[in-house]
């Protein structure tokens, strides 16, 4: 399909089992047809309302799709084929981590007494389960070299929110009352919301030049009423803050913390360790860095790391060894900001995260984290010559281009990225971070190889090609798709999600 990018609109006769028409053919019910057959009634009838009491007896739902198991198999069959996904090509979405998802935690989660053990079985008999998530939040603290990590999140923004009430909780222990979090402007929209939900306010701080933290400003921010720091290191430009021990030193010096959002762990793992340089607490993100599903793929997980003085008040219950090899859950923990998700968090995340990690090893995560540098800086390198690099510095795990150039000639990143679907490519993450005009964040992963690499670099510079020759095809793309430009803001506030009968 890359190959047959041309400006003439003929692609969708080039894939001949794809029509318009049958995307328009949603419908398949009809009255009567049916895919199961069950046995004659051998008891006497009774009415739904009767068995089910009036109050869970519902009038208004008026019929289920009558198909054949043909037509189901078919519909869903499509419908698969519908999708891009990870399995499917190069998933380049920026500050999203869209890596493999080896099969081999699929197998592992999928164990009888992992994939089975019931939430409420009492701690003496999931020892085996309990030992998982110990040695998990061992693993963790160990890649960030923190102190203690809980696995309750069950999101980045969760980690951030449960990090941030433990920031709050240690400063109202110390009797003090401090009302701000600084955040710096190519922050990553989840913080400025965690703090806000967390009942601080936040407040930005302007990059340097350099895309980083600047010294200055922060000198200048860090009041004795700011609690503390929240930022994304490396930062959602893709480069490492290079001063970041004297930042963490500066927060502290004025009683503040720092905290990391370290849901981009891919360029540091087994090169740096946040607890090194100066970080309180932060949270990762196992469904990116650590390989389990993301987005429709599965449910996340986002546990949160802490260094020693933030330890009373990790959620409840933590999980901790009783000196004789076995495990216990903790709830009597009076400092804990308490529960902040059911149970254990997703516990077959988890399972597939150290999966993850021991089929690695320490030398294979770092190997890991040095392909995924290698990569972004490799795309880095070869797009320069036809995209405006937003910042000059050394690419971490992505890197982010503008659409300046192209914009002169009306073409914006959204048309870049929409145009990439043509040659069969996912987009990169459009028009982020803010603090670059016309944004195009690109994160490659190390799950891509070469040629992987080079097909997509040749596809964005024949895009850019076209931009200068017939920049109205690159504008109206995609020209491939069942769809072409759909009302996004319609789409994604009012989606329709579910079938109705018509
Ligand atoms: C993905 C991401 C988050 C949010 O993680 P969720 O699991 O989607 O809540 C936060 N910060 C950064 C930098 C991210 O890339």
């Amino acid at each position: 399909m890359s190959q047959s990018g041309g400006h003439n609109g003929r692609i969708t006769e080039a894939i001949p089992h794809i029509t318009r028409n049958e995307a328009l053919i949603f419908e398949r019910s009809s009255a009567g047809k049916t895919g199961a057959e069950v046995a004659p009634l051998d008891v006497p009838p009774v009415e739904a309302p009767e068995v089910l009491g009036k109050d869970f007896y519902r009038e208004d739902i008026d019929g289920f799709p009558e198909v054949s198991e043909l037509e189901v198999i078919r519909h869903f069959t499509r419908l698969s084929t519908w999708n891009y996904g990870i399995d499917t090509g190069l998933y380049p979405l920026g500050s999203c981590t869209m890596k493999y998802n080896p099969r081999i935690n699929e197998v592992v989660a999928r164990l009888d007494g992992l994939a089975t053990d019931h939430p409420y079985i009492p701690a003496r008999l999931a020892q085996g389960c309990l030992g998982i998530l110990a040695e998990t939040a061992r693993c963790v603290a160990e890649i960030t070299g923190m102190d203690a990590v809980s696995l309750q999140p069950a999101a980045g923004a969760q980690g951030e929110l449960t990090g941030l009430l433990m920031i709050r909780a240690y400063h109202e222990d110390r009797g003090e009352r401090r009302k701000y979090i600084l955040i710096p402007d190519s922050a990553h929209g989840t913080n400025p919301a965690s703090v806000t939900t967390s009942g601080y306010e936040a407040r930005s701080l302007k990059s340097n030049d350099r895309g980083c933290v600047d010294l200055a400003e922060l000198e200048r921010a860090m009041t004795p009423e700011t609690a503390g720091l929240m930022l994304t290191n490396p930062n959602t430009l893709g480069i490492f803050e290079e001063q970041i021990r004297e930042v963490c030193l500066r927060v502290h010096h004025r009683g503040g913390l720092v905290y990391m959002d370290g849901a981009n762990m891919n360029a540091l793992i087994g090169i740096a360790r946040p607890g090194d340089f100066g970080v309180d607490v932060m949270h990762l993100n196992l469904h990116k860095t650590f390989s389990t599903p993301h987005g429709g793929g599965g449910p996340g997980s986002g546990p949160v790391a802490v260094k020693r003085k933030l330890e009373p008040y990790l959620p409840t219950p933590t999980i901790e060894e009783t000196g004789d090899g076995f495990y216990k859950l903790n709830f009597d923990r009076p400092k804990s900001v308490g529960r902040v998700r059911a149970f254990y968090g997703n516990f077959g995340m988890a399972v597939r995260a150290l999966a993850y990690m021991l089929a690695y090893g320490a030398d294979g995560l770092r190997q890991v984290t040095e392909d995924a540098v290698l990569n972004a800086n490799y795309l880095r390198a070869r797009l320069s010559t036809a995209y405006d690099l937003a910042y000059d510095a050394p690419s971490m795990h992505e890197c982010v281009f503008s659409d300046r150039r192209q914009a002169a000639r009306g073409v914006r990143t959204g048309d870049i990225a929409k145009r990439l679907m043509d040659y069969g490519f996912h987009p990169y993450t459009v028009s982020f971070p803010l603090v670059v005009p016309g944004a195009m964040m690109i994160e490659p992963t190390e799950s891509a190889s070469k040629a992987e690499l080079d097909a997509f670099v040749d596809a964005l510079l024949a895009i850019a090609q076209e931009v200068k020759e017939h920049p109205e095809v690159v504008a109206g793309a995609p020209h491939s798709t069942r769809l072409s430009r759909l009302d996004e803001a319609t789409a994604a506030r009012k989606p329709i999600l579910r079938w109705k009968p018509s």
